[in-house]
């Protein structure tokens, strides 16, 4: 019998009583390897309730208090990398050196939470007026809701649950349902680390979970991570609740290789960047914009190196590309590529129809790449968060720019190239969040904050860094006045400073 992954609530394990489950697959071998209760409204309930009791204490444990649970939480995470790296690649199907380094980047982020003594420092301003001083503080908001996609299953947890409750708010986490299992282990690592019950916990399931934790007034924030128009519900959704929302969705990111270029570094890049974890990151380039004429010098290199890619299941230490998540995944991307075909690009090399031996039922799709790539096209117009890499040529370097900045997504992009004022000029006329200049995957380093534009991201702040600390909080002014003992009497006047 399939194994069964249960919810987290009030710091112990809770076996879902709703009668809803789904199934998580092993994607190398296309098996069901367990099946994930799916949480009803009542259970969210029970999640918030316990969010809720727990939150006063915590909000009031001491900085210093606040500070070593996670540092003991930072410990034991970095002594679970492996076990971890083993969960992800079980489930999501991407190879253990991209598992491990995922739990790594997700530690980046609790070690900036570990500052948050000093982030959480406000500002003072004495004698604003004659005895009148000034402070402001940040106070965490309450029960925060964290969702997250199947991609990250590690890394986009850490990116919300150490910052929010670093702050001092509590937690509900409702991670993807076809990659769960880590989120369960997460929070049996804070508790081993000492945060106490009710401040962190995982409710697994569906959009019947997703739309509780909407409406639910005992919420008071969302954070969102997951594909556009789920972001953009999510965001509708709790803006009309009067929740305070973070929504990053889907992306489509470009990388411009201009004439100048290293094209062995920017070849490189593309595979990689393009075929890493099967194309299913958010930060993944998905189009290549040749600029020139450079498509004749760079695609041959770009070949050279996919026909020694390895795909294979992450139990082979050989393989360097993994699965796709689902059955259904996998088919969405081969229509995608059939499109293309119907559409007229040339496609140079094929994924699909790839057999992995041993593991014919494997949700895989070998790399692909397509040529004379056209904007009007469905694999252009369209995320398709696989490996499939699409060539569109251009003549010049605006006509780069304009495609670039006319795209609906702008999560982020790259340039190739060793013109300095090019890449200047890049950096400032691109219409996107994140941007690479000889870097194809720029995400940001912890201390900085990830985000989008456009349908790439609902919502004013970006993700962890210094806006994820302003998120997770909101700021009180407080001004004081301790008399001297010289009284001045009524004045209806508007207050001034004297
Ligand atoms: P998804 O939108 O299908 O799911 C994300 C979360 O939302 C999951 O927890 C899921 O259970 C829930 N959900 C799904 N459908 C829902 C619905 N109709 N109503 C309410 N909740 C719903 O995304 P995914 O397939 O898990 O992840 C891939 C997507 O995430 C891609 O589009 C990728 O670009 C995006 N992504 C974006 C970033 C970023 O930082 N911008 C990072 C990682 C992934």
């Amino acid at each position: 019998m399939a194994a069964s992954i249960h919810h987290w609530i009030n710091g112990s394990p809770k076996p879902g009583d709703s009668g809803r489950s789904g199934p998580v697959y092993d994607p190398a071998t296309g098996k069901e390897r367990a099946r994930v209760a799916f949480a009803s409204v009542e259970e969210v309930d029970q999640a918030v309730a316990a969010a809720s009791a727990a939150f006063s204490d915590w909000r009031n444990t001491s900085l210093a208090n606040r500070t070593r649970v996670l540092f003991r939480f930072r410990n034991l995470l970095d002594g679970a990398k492996d076990e971890l790296s083993e969960i992800i690649s079980g489930e999501h199907g991407k190879t253990h050196p991209d598992a491990r380094g995922e739990v790594q980047r997700g530690l980046e982020t609790v070690e900036f939470a570990c500052g948050i003594s000093q982030l959480l420092k406000g500002d003072h301003s004495e004698r604003v007026s004659t005895g009148v001083d000034l402070t402001s503080v940040r106070e965490p908001i309450g029960v925060v809701a964290c969702i997250t996609p199947f991609n990250f299953p590690v890394m986009v947890p850490l990116w919300m649950v150490p910052i929010a409750i670093a702050c001092g708010n509590a937690v509900i986490l409702k991670p993807s349902e076809k990659d769960p299992s880590a989120s369960n282990r997460l929070a049996e690592l804070w508790a081993e680390a000492g945060l106490p019950e009710g401040v962190l916990n995982v409710v697994h399931g569906d959009r019947v979970a997703v739309e509780r934790l909407i409406e639910h007034p005992g919420v008071a924030a969302l954070s969102f991570v997951g594909s556009t128009p789920v972001a953009r519900a999510i965001y509708e959704g709790g803006s009309r609740q009067g929740k305070r929302v973070q929504a990053l969705g889907g992306a489509k990111n470009h990388m411009l290789v201009l004439p100048d270029a290293d094209l062995d570094l920017a070849a490189d890049s593309a595979v990689s960047a393009g075929f890493g974890s099967a194309g299913e990151r958010c930060m993944a380039i998905s189009v290549v914009v040749t600029v020139g004429d450079v498509a004749e010098r760079l695609l041959p290199k770009i070949e050279e190196r996919i026909a020694k890619l390895r795909t294979g299941p992450a139990a082979d230490p050989d393989s360097e590309m993994g699965p796709l998540i689902t059955k259904e995944h996998q088919e969405r991307v081969i229509s995608c590529i059939d499109s293309g075909v119907e559409e007229g690009a040339s496609l140079l090399v094929d994924g699909r129809g790839l057999k992995v031996s041993g593991h014919e039922d494997g949700f895989f799709v070998g790399p692909t790449l397509f040529d004379h790539v056209k904007a009007s096209m469905r694999i252009y117009r369209e995320e398709i968060f696989g490996p499939v890499l699409a060539v569109v040529r251009v003549e010049h370097f605006t006509e780069a720019i304009e495609l670039v900045n006319r795209n609906e997504y702008a999560n982020g992009t790259a340039i190739f190239t060793n013109d300095g004022g090019a890449a200047r000029r890049f950096q400032q006329e691109i219409q996107v969040g994140m941007i690479g200049i000889n870097v194809p995957i720029p995400v940001p380093q912890a201390a900085y904050s990830f985000g989008g534009w456009k349908n790439s991201l609902f919502g004013e702040c970006s993700i962890y860094g210094p806006e994820g600390v302003y998120f997770y909080t909101r700021p009180k002014v407080v001004t004081s006045r301790w008399p001297d003992p010289v009284h001045r009497g009524v004045d209806l006047g508007f207050p001034r400073s004297r």
